[in-house]
């Protein structure tokens, strides 16, 4: 069959650009971990060489014409000839990536690239000086830019529609409204109830906690985990990261030394949820271009199970309270288990969305989404961005921040070009707890394995669900064929309630 043939030369091809991308990640791997200083420069023109290579095979014209001949177009991406689930989804992937590719004019791919790398310099030094004045001009144009290349994509109704959809596949604005919408209300009802109730005792993270035992910690629950050490390494770097270098080679790391050791453990164990699922990728799509998180939001779901849904949890500390103690018998010997399992769950509205609980999160979220929107509306101007930006935070937050690097400049994403990124982080805590739902439904004695430290079970169901699948299916497909619904935002409200209603105790938390 010669349609055959086509997808045949189309999977060659992809598979060159599958290893590319692993040798580019390598690189950005050593430069993040242990690249010398001096060698900053030229590991960016490696890296830019690289990726060149990459565009150039995936803007190839042989591709433009294979894609064409299986029928693959905007309106039919996973084509028009008879194919299995994996070769359709592998086609409408392949046609994801190259449409990107080859839909904006060079002109505008350098201008981006040149403007976003000056707002990046610019946005370090208007955080560090608080001064909002220095970054706007630089802001404006890539908004405008950004406007140009949503126009040129040519997805969807809402320009935002083609900037959600570059990270989440398939997501609309009008989806994301109908979930946020509801979402915000109803966190911000629960966080302003827990504002009223007295605070759990968390002095004890104050304490000095040994490196080395912090280091033993980490490596102690990623062995617990079933992260298998002959596909994987834990390293140190200034950002926590998980980076794929091959089918067998998925790297995670941390950082240690802040005083609370349970901010690494928590990084640690979020990494290595991303870590496993690029692990679990099934043979169907090993070694190939659909071997990669199917969405964003998908992947942070991943993440966030592992460590808010598990290791945030009840039983979890319930069986491994008593190792950690062993561990720091001199600062947690005398802290009972409820104690500490309150401390690592408190809900305390703060300026910075990456130190965010679980309850708070989602609103930094949400304040970004609702900007990002008007911005590409044009019903804000990038000027009035502090201002409102603040006014929000006291809406959705009740604190109003005193210096910008607290507020709108604390994010590197708008100078980066990163817009329709933020909501994906939002989505990852609601696909989590949907999909956790049917884990514990098809998995009766889920917590009671989590508490006797047994992950396995938890594992492969997620492995059999989610993982194997790899790009194969959307974060949309998947849900729907696993919870037999779309996404619903009530699972995680009714989880963030019943959670907390515990821990803070009192009258009930309504709405
Ligand atoms: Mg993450």
């Amino acid at each position: 069959m010669q349609h055959e043939d086509w997808l045949n030369e189309l999977k060659e091809r992809g598979r060159e650009i599958y290893l590319l991308e692993h040798t580019a990640a390598l690189l950005g791997w050593d430069q993040e971990t242990c690249l010398p200083e001096k060698a900053v420069e030229e590991r960016s023109e490696q890296l830019a060489l690289l990726e060149g290579l990459a565009h150039e095979k995936l803007a190839h014209p042989r591709v433009t014409e294979l894609l064409e001949k299986l029928g693959a177009t905007l309106e039919t991406p996973k084509g028009t000839v008879p194919l299995t689930d994996v070769d359709a989804g592998y086609v409408r992937h392949f046609f994801r990536r190259h449409r990107r590719e080859v839909c904006f004019p060079e002109d505008l791919v350098r201008e981006f690239a040149r403007r976003t790398s000056i707002a990046q310099s610019v946005w370090a030094r208007a955080r560090k000086s608080n001064d909002f004045a220095l970054f706007a001009p630089e802001l404006k144009k890539i908004v405008a830019l950004i406007k140009e290349r949503a126009r040129l994509l040519k997805v969807g109704t809402h320009p935002y529609d083609a900037l959600i959809d570059t990270y989440e596949p398939g997501m609309t604005k009008a989806e994301l409204d109908r979930i946020f919408i509801p979402l915000k209300k109803e966190l911000t009802a629960l966080v302003a109830q827990i504002k009223t109730r007295p605070q759990p005792q968390t002095d004890f993270f104050n304490a000095e906690y040994p490196l080395e035992d912090q280091r033993k910690l980490g490596n102690l629950i990623l062995a617990r985990l079933g992260y298998p050490q002959d596909r994987g390494r834990l390293d140190v770097s200034a950002h926590p990261f998980t980076t794929t270098l091959g089918a067998d080679d998925v790297r995670i790391t941390t950082r240690y030394g802040e005083p609370n050791p349970f901010n690494s453990f928590f990084s640690t164990v979020h990494e290595a949820g991303h870590g496993l699922y690029e692990l679990g990728f099934g043979d169907a799509v090993r070694g190939n271009l659909l071997a990669d998180g199917t969405s964003l939001g998908i992947h942070e779901s991943q993440s966030r199970s592992w460590e808010n849904l598990i290791a945030r949890s009840r039983p979890f500390w319930h069986g491994f309270y008593g190792e950690v103690q062993k561990l720091f018998p001199g600062i947690l010997g005398e802290v009972p288990e409820e104690t500490f399992y309150q401390a690592i769950n408190r809900v305390s509205p703060s300026f910075i969305r990456v130190d965010a609980d679980e309850v708070t999160y989602s609103l930094h979220v949400i304040l970004r989404y609702e900007l990002e929107t008007a911005l590409m509306e044009g019903t804000l101007e990038v000027e009035d961005l502090p201002r409102v930006w603040d006014d929000k935070m006291e809406q959705f937050l009740g604190i109003r921040p005193d210096k910008l690097s607290l507020g709108v400049l604390q994010d590197v994403h708008w100078s980066a070009g990163l817009f329709g990124y933020f909501p994906t982080y939002a989505l990852g805590n609601l696909y989590g707890a949907q999909l956790f739902r049917a884990a514990r439904r098809d998995l009766p004695g889920l917590m009671d394995d989590v508490e006797a430290g047994r992950f396995a079970p938890f594992l492969d169901w997620l492995r059999r669900s989610i993982h194997q699948y790899g790009s194969t299916y959307t974060a949309g497909e998947l849900l729907q064929s696993i919870t037999g619904e779309p996404l619903n935002p009530g699972y995680f409200t009714s989880y963030l309630k019943e959670k907390y209603q515990d821990i803070y105790g009192g009258e009930s938390f309504g709405g």
